[in-house]
């Protein structure tokens, strides 16, 4: 049998382990979830560039341009200005001419003298190369 006194020693512990059986041990505390970095709001993909460029003819050359007047550009070689180009001769067309690089039969193709863009293939210039 406990005495008062007994009791009255005891008591502090028995109340604390009773607490301690009663409560639930303080779990320790959860590291709080790592903050998800915000993602960076994702732009849609850009369209493909337009494949337009690549695949639309080369610019003609306008003959009344200053870079063809200085070389006698003609759309049409039979129009060369011989006065003044003498090297023209007839045959000389720019389908034959070793800088042109248009397909055979195409009407026009890309000249390098005229930084790639078309000239006519019976077009003629003072730049003219017999093609070797
Ligand atoms: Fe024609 Fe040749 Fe003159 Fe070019 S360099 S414009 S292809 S003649």
């Amino acid at each position: 049998m406990t005495t008062r006194r007994r009791f009255i020693t005891i008591a502090p512990f028995i109340g604390a382990a009773s607490l301690a059986a009663c409560s639930k041990a303080p779990e320790p505390a959860a590291a709080p979830p790592a903050a998800a970095p915000t993602p960076a709001p994702v732009a849609p993909p850009a369209p493909a560039a337009e494949p337009a460029a690549a695949a639309a003819p080369a610019a003609q050359v306008d003959p009344a341009e200053p870079a063809a007047v200085a070389l006698g550009y003609v759309a049409l070689a039979s129009q060369a200005d011989t006065a003044k180009f003498k090297t023209y001769a007839a045959g000389q067309v720019c389908s034959n001419c070793a800088l042109y690089t248009g397909k055979a039969g195409e009407a026009s193709g890309p000249c390098p003298l005229f930084g790639g863009r078309a000239v006519a293939a019976n077009g003629w210039c003072s730049g003219y190369a017999k093609k070797g």
